[in-house]
């Protein structure tokens, strides 16, 4: 098994590669590709039923969650779609992105905010790209992650991409954005240029009420805080990444850090750091899942075994169970003597999988874990989305 899911990482996951990075994966595709994976997973043949011992989410979480880390489609699909808005954004001179902006809109129209609507004369690939690039339905995670690095402030929406930490002034100033008359300015027209000194230019309807005064003291902390460059052109920054550009394994590993946010499991994560060979670490992942062909397993699948066979293979005076089996029978307790003998060591056998690792202090403690998406610093890129 640990050969195939090699594989399944290698090969199987890597031959749509090309089609992936182009096509938003049709939910029937994505169902049939599954099915090849598990097929080939637990060594089905064709045409042939078996048992799939742990289901399909499980084995796609990461292995710090109890999963054998096997890829998941559907977010490494729209980790490489987006590649098409980081690059729309960095290549707007080549002919391939003027025809797209020109017939679409550009990277502007992928996005999930106003600029974000779907147009009845786009195709359906480029309806496809804006779903999977973060629109309403996925969420937006584009534009939680990116964050704008400012120059000119040509390029940077004004109400829409300043903010502070992960709300933009539009959502944490209301009352100030309805009052203005620069509703939909880019950053750069909020203000000019005086020599090498930057003025701001607010235009407001009203003069501002006592009720107003709480959002407006945090807008003008807010502005304060902007520091616009002559000379530089506004960038996009991928803090999720070490080098700060776009990469589909980062973008993969936070949407799948977003999808399977569940609580780490110390022991199953500390398995494969074990210095073991792979079939031994499948094989007490198989076991702390139990999900082993043992008698008491596949009774419970409604696969029914003569009375004589219902035993333990190797006392036969038991029920077989996978403790039975591994830790309370008295051939494997002989086993173990003998193993514990070797040094020095008088105990006593566990009666469940999890205390017998936790005998090893080692195994069970906490390992550090990778900074989560929340906790990104957002003072260190202080423009939002
Ligand atoms: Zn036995």
């Amino acid at each position: 098994m640990a050969r195939r899911v090699c594989l399944i990482n290698s090969v199987l996951s890597a031959i749509p590669l090309y089609y992936l990075s182009f096509l938003r994966m049709l939910a029937l595709v994505h169902k049939k590709l599954i099915a090849i994976q598990r097929r080939f997973l637990w060594g089905m043949d064709e045409g042939t039923k078996q048992i799939c011992w742990v289901k399909w989410e499980t084995i796609t979480s990461p292995k710090s969650l109890g999963g054998l880390g096997i890829k998941d489609m559907k977010c490494f699909n729209a980790s490489l779609l987006a590649k098409w808005r980081w690059n729309l954004f960095y290549q707007k001179d080549t002919l391939w992105s003027r025809i797209l902006d020109s017939k679409y809109g550009g990277h502007g129209s992928l996005g999930g905010g106003q600029r974000g609507r779907q147009h009845r004369f786009w195709s359906e690939w480029w309806r496809d790209l804006q779903k999977c690039c973060g629109s309403h339905e996925q969420s937006q995670w584009f534009d939680k992650i990116k964050r704008w690095k400012i120059g000119n402030g040509g390029e940077i929406n004004f109400w829409e991409d300043v903010g502070i930490g992960e709300e933009s002034l539009l959502q944490k100033v209301p009352r100030v954005y309805v009052n203005s008359k620069q509703q939909s300015y880019k950053l750069a027209d909020m203000g000019c240029w005086e020599g090498e000194d930057w003025h701001w230019q607010f235009q407001w309807r009203r003069n501002w009420l006592e009720r107003d005064q709480e959002q407006w003291t945090f807008f003008q902390h807010a502005v304060s805080t902007v520091a616009l460059q002559k000379h530089a052109k506004d960038r996009w920054v991928w803090p999720i990444d070490k080098s700060g550009c776009f990469s589909v394994s980062s973008t993969y590993k936070a949407l799948h850090d977003l999808k399977y946010n569940g609580q780490v499991d110390d022991l199953l994560a500390h398995i494969w750091h074990m210095k073991i060979p792979p079939k031994a670490v499948i094989l007490q992942w198989r076991l702390l899942h139990n999900a082993l062909p043992s008698v008491d397993n596949l009774l419970r699948r409604g696969i029914v075994l003569p009375p004589l066979d219902s035993m333990c293979v190797m006392c036969n005076e038991q029920p077989e169970t996978l403790p039975h089996f591994f830790f309370s029978c008295s051939i494997a307790d002989q086993l173990w003597k003998y193993y514990f003998s070797w040094a020095s060591i008088s105990t006593v056998q566990p009666q469940t999988m999890r205390l017998h690792y936790c005998q090893y202090p080692q195994l069970c403690s906490p390992r550090p874990s990778r900074t989560p998406l929340s906790a990104l610093d957002p003072d260190e890129y202080p423009l939002r989305p």
